[in-house]
């Protein structure tokens, strides 16, 4: 048995599974994500999370040993094991603006798991999906591909030649902190103003908008003309940064997941394949656009598809 972990700003999943049976997460289990304690309150409350499926199922503890976490980023490295600065989870970043009860510059996740697990890999939770959209999902069979997820932030994970990208320190397709404005008024949760996160991610768009994301989507599939308008304006930044990820790797093939995306994919999928098929055929001709195969699961499906 293996334990599956998935890092949100606001929640923490985690379930057991077993290799036989790779697609059925088991005991599993949802709570708010730790903000307050000692900088390693998230990583601890994973191990607590393992412990209480495991007893939920009566195996020992000691049986599961490997554990595939996705988690958010950016990622720092100390000593050669990941840290997390993320702005929703460390009070101490300047980007989290006083928002959280600590003060914690980053929260150490890989050094705390391996005192418990014998095997830990953690990814970014777009590289997580990317993979699982490889293994069972729209990216099947594809070597130059990118899973791009389009929700509260703005990310993706990205293969060129079959090889999964990481970077320095793991934190290859960082899309959403990539610039796109001079729009003083677009601030990111990470810092940034006018990065493309800060544009079009769920969260910067209920603030710019002063109303849920989903009141203005519902007002552009009833037609209304100001709605489709902001509808068409977010799609032509999103559009080009898919345009620019397939300029600069040359992609065969694109899967989108996030709420935002997912949830409104009828008004989105149309505008962004326009936007990325607009310019420069020689470089985004047979780049094919595809709604993420595993769809809203593809979260869910991140963290086993860093398991063997
Ligand atoms: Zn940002």
């Amino acid at each position: 048995m293996r334990a599956c972990i998935d890092i949100g700003g606001t929640k923490v999943s985690v379930s057991l599974n077993d290799p036989a049976r790779p697609l059925e997460l088991l005991a599993r289990r949802h709570e708010p994500t730790a903000h307050t304690g000692t900088s390693e309150a998230v990583a601890l409350q994973c191990i607590r999370m393992v412990a209480e499926a495991c007893a939920e199922l009566r195996i020992d503890p000691a049986q599961v040993q490997q554990v595939g976490v996705a988690a958010p980023g950016p990622f720092v490295l100390c000593d050669g094991r990941i840290e997390l600065a993320t702005p929703n989870i460390c009070g101490g970043l300047p980007g989290s603006h006083g928002r959280l009860p600590n003060d914690w510059g980053t929260a150490p996740l890989e050094a705390p798991l391996l005192r418990r697990f014998a095997r830990v890999r953690i990814e970014n939770d777009a590289v997580a999906a990317l993979e699982a959209e490889r293994r069972w999902g729209a990216l099947q069979g594809a070597s130059h591909c990118a899973y791009v997820t389009w929700s509260t932030g703005v990310g993706c994970g990205l293969c060129v030649d079959g090889r999964v990208l990481h970077g320095k320190q793991g934190n290859a397709g960082h899309l959403g902190h990539s610039f796109a404005s001079d729009d003083a008024h677009a601030v990111c949760g990470c810092g940034n103003v006018g990065d493309i996160e800060a544009l079009v991610g769920g969260y910067a768009l209920e603030r710019r908008l002063g109303a849920p994301a989903h009141a203005l989507f519902a007002r552009a599939g009833q037609g209304d003309a100001q709605a489709l308008a902001t509808v068409d304006e977010l799609c032509r930044v999103m559009g080009r940064a898919l345009h620019n990820i397939t300029a600069v790797l040359d992609l065969e093939r694109i899967s989108l997941g996030g709420a935002v995306f997912l949830n409104n994919q009828t008004l989105l999928l149309p505008r962004l394949a326009a936007q990325l098929k607009s310019r420069l055929p020689s470089l985004t001709a047979g780049c094919e656009l595809l709604p993420a195969g595993l769809g809203l699961r593809v979260g869910d499906f991140g963290a086993v598809a860093l398991l063997d």
